[in-house]
């Protein structure tokens, strides 16, 4: 199998979200259709953001190419919602009751700016309650490698980073962005935190920080399968 199947987190028949391996580049846009159709989504339907590490998040009702922009979420059963990652964090959401979703882009950047807790602002102005969404923390660069320097420790609380070498630190995303989504409204309970680290599993994951600029990326996909329609 060359993907994660996480659909069962979210409990809802014919509702599915993934995220690839490093078999292949899924930055490459027909790598990313082919693994679409491959898991039962339809094609046509697939939303791509052009992503650039920033905090907005669009509500979308029909497949496109979006710029500048790193969270998607819909509430139309068709839309297949899709990002690229390689160290960043890719954030599943769903609501089990109002069927609404969304996937975020949240690297260090975007989770200053605090994209995670936008989207669900905006999923909560499309009439969702905080505590009925569901998250996933999908596999990100872990506080064993996010090897940071004090530029990017300032932008979070203290208490997210260790000392790393010389006056390096190491910084804890995952835990930021999981607080970020308990500090917004979301139960523990709902919240499902990948602790894979796409820097030391370099089997199974593209990393940007172990591999450089020439790496490629991974493909998170939400939505539901033509076959529940
Ligand atoms: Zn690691």
């Amino acid at each position: 199998m060359n993907y994660i199947d996480y659909s069962d987190h979210f409990g809802v028949d014919g509702f599915n979200a993934f995220i690839s391996y490093r078999d292949q580049d899924y930055a490459n846009l027909t790598n990313r259709k082919v693994f679409t159709t491959n898991l039962g989504f339809d094609v046509n339907e697939l939303v791509i953001p052009n992503q650039v590490h920033s905090k907005r998040v669009k509500m979308v009702d029909s497949a496109c190419l979006l710029k500048e922009t790193d969270g998607v979420i819909s509430n139309v059963k068709n839309v297949v919602l899709s990002i690229q990652v390689a160290d960043c964090i890719p954030l599943f959401l769903f609501n089990p009751i109002s069927h609404q979703f969304g996937m975020i882009h949240s690297g260090w950047r975007g989770t200053a700016q605090c994209i995670g807790p936008n989207a669900i602002h905006i999923m909560e102005t499309y009439g969702d309650n905080a505590k009925d969404v569901m998250a996933i923390i999908g596999p990100s660069i872990g506080q064993c490698c996010f090897e940071v320097g004090p530029e990017v420790t300032a932008q979070f609380d203290r208490t997210y980073s260790i000392k790393g070498k010389n006056d390096r630190m190491m910084l804890d995303l995952k835990n930021i962005v999981k607080d970020q989504m308990l500090a917004n409204g979301l139960l523990g309970k709902n919240i499902l935190v990948d602790n894979q680290c796409t820097c030391c599993e370099k089997e199974y994951f593209f990393s940007y920080r172990r591999d450089g600029q020439e790496t490629g990326r991974m493909v998170a996909i939400s939505g539901w399968r033509q076959s529940s329609f």
